[in-house]
């Protein structure tokens, strides 16, 4: 289906790791992932003893980041145990706790409540057997066993199938498969591509209130767009001639920014009429790198101001003795 648009906004969210193989998860019934837990909540649960590991999945060689969300999902949870059964024992063990910003206040909430937390190291992780944890405390240094009704697996956000959006639109992934941004700091909802904005999870894991965030800033940024009546662009772009324009697709796959694409056209040769493909490029797209110019095989397109003639002659004018030519403010400057 093709769709004409002005701006577009991938939000397309990310899912959570299926954590399959780690603590037993898919074996034992009574070990189960944050997101399962918090539907559990929902109607009530009878255990007594809950103990949650943080990190699984995250933060290895597989996936290097941190998860961001699930220190946060922990302590919320634990704090719902604590309120909803105050004699249940609660345990968190962690790497690091990072529940940043504001989210600190949880972290003290659930340990005034009385929930556990025992430090672990990385290189030593815990274990599950038959009900019960065993996981080495850094701060004690030493073994401890935790009897355990239910184990809690803190897992992170990963990246959902975004490879065929990353083609459509030529966007950049990160090597986690998320969106990546222009930049971070400057352009953080924008891409390179002009009119493709981006919000929420598709970028790295966020909370629901940092996504919220984003997404407006997001549709901030393509009303910039929308709200024009028309896009003013720059000189310095690529232009097709159509009449020598072989329809080959070079062009398009060669373009960084989605700027040239194919059309169907109708040419009337003489007295023979058919449909053939051209390239046409999307001015408000093209950056003017020149890349479509040098890649297409029959010279049909021209980087304006900077034609072959154009680039010719200022080579010859180097041959010629000149030093250097200079474009400023409409202004040629040569030295000789
Ligand atoms: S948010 Fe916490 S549990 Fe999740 S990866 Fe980061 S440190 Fe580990
Ligand atoms: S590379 Fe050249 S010939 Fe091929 S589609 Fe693009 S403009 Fe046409
Ligand atoms: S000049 Fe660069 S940005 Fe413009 S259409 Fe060609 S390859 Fe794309």
């Amino acid at each position: 289906m093709a769709v004409d648009f002005g701006a577009a906004v991938v939000a397309t969210g990310a899912r959570n790791f299926e954590p399959s193989g780690l603590f037993n998860y898919g074996k034992d019934s009574h070990v189960v992932t944050q997101a399962q837990l918090e539907k559990m909540l929902g109607k009530g649960i009878s255990a007594n003893n809950i103990t949650m590991i943080q990190c699984v999945g995250a933060r290895n060689k597989d996936r290097e980041y941190c998860g961001r969300t699930c220190c946060i999902d922990a302590v919320k949870n634990a704090t719902r145990i604590k309120k909803a059964n105050s004699s249940a024992n609660v345990y968190v063990l962690y790497r690091d706790m990072r529940t940043y910003g504001v989210m600190e206040k949880l972290y003290e909430n659930a340990r005034d409540l009385g929930v556990i937390f025992i430090k672990y190291d990385a290189g030593n992780p815990p274990g599950v057997q038959d009900g019960t944890v065993v996981v080495h405390d850094t701060m004690l240094n030493e073994d401890i066993e935790i009897a355990s009704d239910l184990v809690v697996l803190s897992t992170p956000l990963v990246a959902g199938e975004n490879e065929e959006i990353n083609q459509l639109f030529k966007i950049p992934l990160d090597k986690n498969k998320f969106f990546l941004e222009a930049h971070p700091k400057l352009r953080p909802v924008d891409f390179a591509t002009d009119g493709v904005f981006l919000c929420g999870s598709a970028q790295a894991p966020k909370l629901m209130d940092e996504a919220i965030s984003q997404a407006s800033a997001a549709a901030s940024r393509a009303c910039t767009i929308l709200s024009r009546k028309f896009i003013e662009t720059e000189g310095a772009v690529s232009v097709v001639n159509e009449a020598r324009c072989i329809g080959c697709g070079t062009c398009v796959t060669a373009c960084p920014y989605n700027a040239p694409q194919l059309q169907e056209v109708t040419v009337k040769a003489e007295e023979v009429t058919y449909t053939t493909k051209k390239s046409r490029i999307n001015a408000a797209a093209c950056k003017g790198c020149g890349s479509c110019a040098a890649a297409c095989p029959a010279g049909a397109i021209t980087a304006q101001h900077f034609s072959s003639k154009e680039i010719g002659e200022a080579i010859d004018a180097f041959d010629k003795g000149v030093k250097s030519i200079s474009i400023e403010k409409g202004v040629v400057e040569v030295t000789v």
